[in-house]
């Protein structure tokens, strides 16, 4: 559990959820189920060091483009 049971935005009360979160690095996006503290006044998620760090490790392979741990669920499009 992280060291903090407040939100250090708006002192409001944190719940422990499981979220999606998006990494972007390379121009490509993962997706991954986390489990953050999740402010229930605005919404602020604080989250473990470790899954900070994963996500660092994410972000550094999709800019190395080095894909192959990760499972293909969808493409991103954008409209120009
Ligand atoms: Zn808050």
């Amino acid at each position: 559990m992280l060291p903090i049971n407040k939100c250090l935005t708006c002192s409001g009360n944190l719940e422990e959820k499981e979220v999606t979160e998006m990494v972007q690095g390379g121009g490509n996006t993962v997706s991954l189920k986390v489990t953050a503290l999740v402010c229930q006044k605005c919404g602020e998620r604080y989250y473990h060091a470790d899954i900070i760090r994963k996500f660092e490790e994410i972000k550094a392979k999709l800019e190395r483009q080095e894909t192959e741990d990760f499972t293909l669920v969808g493409q991103s499009f954008t409209v120009n």
